[in-house]
């Protein structure tokens, strides 16, 4: 069932559970990450990023294409736009079947990062479609050692920030980074801040940069003010090993076959992470509700 991210995370907020944003580029990498939250019970965010969509995916109608399957999974799934930089992509996705955006801002300046923010909100939340924002700016693992110690999110200043924005959610800087982190490079994640900002501002809070940050790191957030972790690297780096371990065991597989390998890596990561982020048989007993775009969505082929 589809759902809105303000409603799925509402209930994450509420039973202290972190749900997985796990990313997909095409139907089938989204139908392994359906999978695994049947297999766990475990409601589910997909995220789609602008930034995949400009190397290969037609952005239009990915959310369109998955839609169908992600409606009639028997647990609760949302199609986010993973960091939205662009103004007609994210208006083009609060159109075309997204049930949320996020609304990347986070490099401008404050007011700039508030004004901008706004703007999606007012757009997104007349058709009913969740916004995510980011406040500080979570940096890359290649350049971790200065990235996950500063742009840190101001405790002070989110909650003026969801006040004059009206966000369903807020991504914050507390540690972590995207992508492959160094070599033994282990973040330290910032928990007091966490706590701050989330007594500040009760709203679901969110974690870039989920993998590589440590399985302790991660379940302790998830239980202290965190809602939404995003996992992209380790999900690809799970599906890579097993089919150069399979591509070694059989070097005449066929691709038909190396398909199968590879959705399951992603199928089997995910399930480890809705079991780490205390997410594994919500799905069931969770207040969740069907979304309904305020206005109609255009079908798949209508484009
Ligand atoms: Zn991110």
């Amino acid at each position: 069932m589809l759902v809105s991210l303000a409603n799925m995370l509402a209930d994450a907020n509420e039973r202290n559970y972190a749900v997985i944003a796990a990313n997909c580029y095409n139907y089938d990498s989204a139908r392994a990450l359906v999978r695994a939250a049947e297999l766990k019970r475990s409601p589910l965010i997909i995220n789609i990023a602008e930034g995949h969509m400009k190397r290969w995916i037609k952005r239009d109608t990915l959310a369109l294409e998955i839609g169908p399957m992600c409606d009639a999974a028997t647990v609760p799934v949302c199609i986010n736009l993973d960091h939205g930089f662009t103004w007609d992509v994210i208006v083009s996705c609060v159109a075309n079947g997204f049930t949320s955006v996020m609304a990347d801002s986070s490099s401008f300046p404050y007011e700039e990062n508030i004004a901008r923010t706004k703007k999606v909100v007012d757009v997104a939340h007349a058709r009913g479609v969740s916004v995510e924002a980011e406040l500080g700016h979570v940096g890359q693992g290649t350049n971790a050692v200065e990235d996950t110690v500063s742009n840190l999110t101001d405790p002070s200043q989110a909650a003026d920030f969801v006040e004059k924005t009206g966000v369903d959610a807020l991504a914050v800087a507390v540690g972590t980074a995207h992508g492959e982190y160094p070599a033994d490079f282990v973040p330290h994640l910032d928990f007091d801040r966490i706590k701050e900002i989330k007594a500040a501002c009760p709203i679901p809070l969110v974690l870039h940069g989920g993998s590589g940050s440590g399985d302790e790191n991660l379940a302790h957030a998830a239980k202290i003010g965190i809602n939404k972790i995003n996992i992209f690297t380790d999900n690809q780096a799970n599906a890579r090993t097993k089919i150069y371990a399979a591509m070694e065991e059989n070097k005449k597989m066929y691709p038909l076959d190396m398909f199968e390998v590879i959705y399951e890596g992603i199928t089997e990561k995910t399930c480890y992470f809705m079991d780490l982020f205390g997410s594994t048989g919500k799905a069931d007993d969770g207040k969740f509700e069907k979304f309904v775009p305020k206005k109609p969505l255009p079908m798949f082929g209508d484009l």
